[in-house]
């Protein structure tokens, strides 16, 4: 069954301020106990049943793919199977372009015409690249509410080695059956409500950036995410007790949440200064060789936590707080350093990479160019009670997000997924550098300092 919050998105159009068209590509949609029926039906307008399919999955999702088989067959497809190989020490798939290519090749050798994944996360992103990458449609059923990517327009991968937000069309049909879902592991059902929460702060972020490049905030993606945000905040204690009822309504939100990304045409509405925090930890594990060091929504969860007194902090600078601060040179880089960004970025982040650090240089230009924060500042102070509403807002809605995250018993401390306060606060300080988008983090730093990033740091430093 399609939901009635659902349906209105399904292939829909809508325009853009900058003139462009959102064009939401995903266009069948079923959230309900025949789902796997609803997947194959629907697959017949999207690709001929005489024709070959693709079914990924990884050796833990391959387990829930019977029934979609099953309903797959009964339509008269026929079906490749390809299970992406788990890593040498026994981890999840990692999310790297070579698996898409390789799927890729696979399509290709085999002949089908379109791909249904099985899984989230992973599966999901790895197939969506793959059949962007040989022009074909794909279908996924999803096997747990852990993330918010099967419909939004790209993909979490590391293409070459580096860390990127590929543009990748999105699932044609998403489909998830909740009896199913309820069944992943609680972490899981946890990562999704983490992943969603991002939501008053990334619409906080992405509001600021429009005021500062003297725009009205566009708030479209946002508003349509809220009612459905709302609802899943209700059901915290459901999803921690794994009722497919909750666990069902916290997978429309994160649907909802994907096509609000569709319609932005980017990740903003979803994704902002906590979303930095997370990225800064993929790229340590992942340049140190390491496995990924926790679901995606639970680093999300946790970072909340941490830009949350960020917005109070910022909130409660008057204009002429504002005005004042803003009077002094530039903050860091300085101008000698900024001449050296390559090596002002390595004296930050002296261990990451040299490809790491040679992706960062572009947006890190971007970001600290200093006529471009010139304006910023000139802005930031110009239109400070403007600015200001939107940090009041977020805190307001991020404390219900709070109790949220405490009902449903997800991790809040960053130790929870072994990650000690200091290195937890030396990333809160660093990881703005990682992309060129303005975040509360970089409004924080502009105007009270680097410092300020973590002095309202909400837990107790490791040596106490
Ligand atoms: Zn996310």
């Amino acid at each position: 069954m399609i939901t009635e919050r659902i349906r209105p998105w399904l292939g829909s159009q809508h325009p853009r301020p900058d003139g462009s068209v959102a064009n939401i590509v995903t266009r069948f949609a079923a959230l309900g106990l025949d789902a796997e029926k609803q997947l194959a039906q629907d697959l017949r307008e999207i690709v001929s049943p005489s024709e070959k399919i693709v079914l990924t999955a990884d050796s833990r999702t391959i387990e829930f793919a019977e029934p979609v088989e099953r309903n797959l067959r009964d339509q008269g497809y026929s079906i490749e199977t390809y299970i992406f190989p788990d890593e040498e020490d026994g981890s999840s798939p990692a999310n790297e372009d070579v698996n898409s290519i390789k799927l890729a090749q696979f399509i290709e050798e085999v002949g089908a015409f379109g791909a249904v994944a099985v899984g989230s996360g992973t599966v999901n992103d790895l197939t969506k690249y793959a059949c962007e990458l040989r022009s074909l449609p794909y279908v996924v059923y999803g096997t747990a509410a852990s993330m918010n990517g099967y419909n939004s327009p790209i993909a979490a991968l590391y293409v070459k080695g580096l860390k990127s937000s590929v543009p990748a069309r999105p699932a044609v049909g998403m489909y998830a059956n909740p009896e199913v879902i309820a069944k992943a592991p609680l972490a899981m059902h946890l990562a999704g409500l983490g992943d969603l929460c991002s939501k008053p702060f990334a619409g906080a972020d992405a509001a600021v950036a429009n005021i500062l490049s003297g725009e009205k905030p566009w708030r479209a993606p946002m508003e349509m995410v809220h009612e459905s945000f709302e609802r899943v905040l209700e059901q915290a204690q459901g999803i921690r007790n794994s009722e497919p009822e909750a666990i069902q309504i916290l997978m429309e939100g994160l649907w909802i949440s994907g096509f609000s990304m569709a319609m932005a045409g980017t990740s903003a509405p979803a994704s902002g200064g906590e979303h930095l925090f997370s990225h800064r930890i993929d790229m340590l594990r992942h340049d140190a060789g390491l496995p990924p060091m926790a679901l995606h929504g639970t680093q999300v969860g946790i970072a909340c936590g941490l830009v949350r007194p960020l917005f109070a902090q910022a909130a409660a600078l008057s204009p002429s707080d504002v005005a004042t601060k803003l009077e002094g040179s530039l903050l860091s880089p300085s101008l000698e350093e900024a001449e050296d960004l390559n090596g002002w970025l390595r004296s930050r982040h002296p261990d990451l990479s040299e490809k790491s650090l040679a992706a960062m240089l572009k947006p890190a230009s971007l970001k600290y160019d200093s006529e471009t924060r010139k304006a910023l500042r000139k802005n930031l102070a110009l239109h400070w009670d403007d600015v200001r509403q939107e940090l009041v807002e977020a805190h307001r809605h991020a404390q219900r997000v709070e109790v949220a995250l405490q009902t449903a018993e997800a991790p809040r401390d960053p130790v929870e997924m072994n990650l000690s306060h200091d290195e937890a606060k030396r990333i809160l300080r660093i990881c703005r550098d990682i992309r060129n988008r303005f975040t509360i983090l970089d409004l924080t730093a502009e105007i009270l300092g680097e410092a300020a990033l973590t002095a309202a740091f909400p837990f107790r430093s490791d040596t106490e």
